[in-house]
């Protein structure tokens, strides 16, 4: 067994079980910031299940909730109520030393900017062995991990080369091996390819793809970028600090279509939906046997055009 291999078995079977619920589980949760006299809601309720193993896109307009949910799941910032637990680790209730080793070794975390996520006067290999010096690897197992880890996600050329030398698809795919050092459950990711173009960000992509089948990490990451959610099985979207909608792909391409249902029992339309079936103010409901049917008010005549009919 390589030593990679190794460190992964040893990574999980340490970790298990992490109870059947969820490897990372948010329910109701809350953020609110205080500012002199104005007051955010940034997460208003949010509820959000991963399952270990899955690789799972953010997605939401700007100010949705994005950051500030990634922030508390990578344990920098603690929600204001609700329940967050991540590999048997409670959000809410850990103190500074468990925090610490949550943030060493339970998560893993890339930064939209290229230049946070990596010390400019070491070498790429350098900064992939740092993180495992905190976890106390001795020195010849964290080289021999580094250049494994750059080999995986297709970076091994850029071993001995500083951040500066590097292009910012090179300089996130590093990340993605620094933040994948100390063999992290789970690998958070808040719009790794936002500052690269399109080639630059499939490359970081598939690198993140990798460290979810290969190093074994679930992944969650947040991005703008509508080809991403493409790229993976779960689609998740944040709307207003709650999770609206879910989209499920299929090896076969075919999607499915989600929403989550809040504890009042609201759910929200995909808008796609409200559009094609011209749903507006009041809808119909049909209880069907093991189903519910959402239908519009009034059914919609074709000739015409909408609004002109009431
Ligand atoms: P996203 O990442 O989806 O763009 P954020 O999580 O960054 O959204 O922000 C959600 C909301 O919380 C926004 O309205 C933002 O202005 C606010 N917010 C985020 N961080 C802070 C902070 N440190 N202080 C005050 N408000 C904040
Ligand atoms: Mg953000």
């Amino acid at each position: 067994m390589t030593e990679l291999a190794d460190l992964e078995a040893r990574a999980r079977a340490a970790g298990r079980p992490a109870g059947e619920e969820g490897l990372v589980v948010c329910e109701n949760l809350v953020r609110v910031y205080r500012t002199d006299e104005v007051e955010v809601q940034a997460l208003q309720g949010l509820d959000l299940v991963v399952t270990e193993g899955e690789c799972v896109a953010l997605v939401g307009a700007s100010g949705s909730g994005k950051s500030t949910l990634l922030s508390i799941l990578s344990g920098l910032d603690l929600p204001t109520a609700g329940r967050a637990r991540v590999a048997g680790h409670d959000l809410l209730a850990m103190g500074r030393r468990e925090r610490l080793g949550y943030r060493r070794s339970t998560v893993g975390f890339v930064w939209q900017q290229t230049g946070r996520n990596l010390l400019p006067y070491l070498t790429a290999l350098e900064n992939v062995a740092l993180p495992m010096t905190y976890a106390r690897v001795p020195r010849r197992a964290r080289r021999e991990r580094a250049a494994e880890l750059l080999d995986v996600l297709g970076v091994a050329y850029c071993r001995d080369r500083r951040p500066g030398e590097l292009s910012g698809g090179e300089q996130q795919r590093v990340a993605v091996a620094v933040a994948t050092a100390n063999a992290p459950r789970v690998l958070l990711a808040d719009e790794p390819t936002g500052e690269l173009d399109t080639a630059g960000g499939e490359e970081v992509f598939a690198a993140l793809r990798r460290a979810n089948e290969q190093l074994g990490a679930t992944v969650v990451v947040v991005t703008h970028d509508p080809l991403v959610s493409g790229q993976v099985r779960r689609t998740v979207r944040i709307r207003d600090g709650r999770t609206a909608t879910e989209t499920l792909r299929e090896q076969d391409g075919t999607g499915e279509e989600f929403t989550v249902l809040d504890r009042a029992g609201r759910l929200q339309l995909p808008g796609e939906y409200v559009e094609r079936y011209g749903l507006r103010g009041r809808v119909r409901l049909t209880a069907e046997r093991d189903h519910v049917g959402v239908w519009p008010d009034a059914p919609a005549d074709d000739a015409d055009p909408p609004g002109t009919s009431g």
